[in-house]
């Protein structure tokens, strides 16, 4: 279907903070179209208990997503399932180009596409996605029961992924460069009193090893940072935490951006460097990336573009 939509704001992104400015954006009558990409809900819906959400104790990511998403639809945000392919936002109205063939034009325009996985770039690894390794342990860790797993990562994605991964596996391994895990301290006591979990300090993952037919993992070569020294450790499943990249990709060479590709927004504010354009969330933020963060971002950048559309009305 090729149509063009009009809209005052163009929320890009269904996180917690294309969400949350989803819910502003349309108590401020702005009637906003928010498109959610390809995973709707965002980061959130791959893991399983978010403890630091603040009013509930405990809440599953998935549910508080769409808890969120039911939120911003009956304050009046329009939500689309689409994939912004590319943005122009060298004239206004901003043009933004959907998958399914749809050109969205915005008065302004809120980034909330927040962050992905990143990989370590092996052969093997990439070999061996979807039969054995895996970014997410919520999605595939069902599939290893009773085995044994390797989770790679120090944060606390990686350490978080260990300890949920115990449901499932006979021993989880975690593989780390440095003998310090910047998880949070809460994490790291749990995981030293997990009898299943087994971490692996200085070492780094060189080669997953694999059959292929029928396709699947059998162990990985470990390399000791210092002495070099190789190591094999059996195993059915690889989880691979090692942290996420900012998804600036539509706007890289169009806005400001910081730390290896964050969108840089001015202090204090949502502002880019394109004015009528606002960034939230992971997408700008390297330090805190957290859930209420990012929804506190989208609170605050649907309250910047309403400021904004109505200062170029005057
Ligand atoms: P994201 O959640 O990353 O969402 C980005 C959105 O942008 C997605 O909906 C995606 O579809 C969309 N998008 C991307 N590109 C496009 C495009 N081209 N077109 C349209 N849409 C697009 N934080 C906590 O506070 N507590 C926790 O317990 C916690 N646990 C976590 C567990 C895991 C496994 C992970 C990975 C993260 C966890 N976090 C946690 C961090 C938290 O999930 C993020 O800080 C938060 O989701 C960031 O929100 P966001 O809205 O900026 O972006
Ligand atoms: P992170 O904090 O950036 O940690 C990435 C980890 O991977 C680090 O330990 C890093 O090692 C390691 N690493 C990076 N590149 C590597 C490589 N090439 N080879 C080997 N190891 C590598 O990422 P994250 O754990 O995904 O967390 C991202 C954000 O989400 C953080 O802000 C985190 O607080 C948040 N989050 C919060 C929760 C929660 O609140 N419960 C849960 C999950 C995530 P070094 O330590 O040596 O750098």
């Amino acid at each position: 279907m090729t149509e063009t939509r009009h809209t005052k704001v163009l929320i890009i992104g269904s996180g917690p903070a294309g969400y949350t400015a989803g819910v502003y954006a349309s108590r401020a009558m702005l009637e906003p179209l928010l498109v959610q990409g390809i995973e709707p809900g965002g980061q959130l819906t791959t893991t399983t208990e978010v403890e630091n959400w603040p009013g509930d104790t405990e809440v599953q990511g998935p549910d508080l997503m769409v808890r969120m998403e039911a939120h911003a639809k009956a304050m009046g945000c329009e939500i689309v399932g689409d994939i912004i392919t590319d943005l122009d936002l060298s004239r206004r109205p901003f043009t933004a180009r959907g998958d399914s063939g749809t050109t969205y034009t915005a008065d302004a325009v809120i980034l909330a596409t927040g962050a992905r996985a990143k990989w370590l770039g092996l052969p093997s690894e990439e070999a061996f996605k979807g039969f054995g390794v895996s970014a997410c342990a919520t999605c595939d860790g069902f599939f290893y029961r009773g085995q044994e797993i390797v989770v790679i990562g120090g944060g606390n994605t990686a350490v978080e992924e260990a300890l949920f991964l115990t449901n499932f596996a006979s021993k989880v391994t975690l593989i780390h460069r440095r003998d310090e895990l910047r998880a949070e301290r809460i994490l790291i006591d749990r995981l030293m009193k997990n009898e299943k979990i087994e971490p692996l300090w200085h070492h780094v993952l060189e080669e997953v090893v694999g059959t292929d037919n029928p396709k699947g993992v059998e162990s990985v070569r470990v390399k000791h940072v210092e002495t070099g020294e190789i190591t094999e450790i059996p195993c059915k499943g690889v989880f691979v935490a090692i942290g996420h990249a900012p998804a600036s990709e539509l706007v890289k060479d169009q806005l400001d951006l910081h730390n290896g590709g964050y969108v840089q927004v001015k202090p204090g504010s949502t502002e880019t460097s394109v004015p009528g354009v606002f960034a939230a969330g992971d997408l700008t933020d390297h330090k805190y990336r957290q859930a209420v963060t990012s929804a506190g971002m989208g609170c605050m950048a649907a309250l910047d573009s309403e400021h904004w559309l109505a200062a170029q009305q005057d």
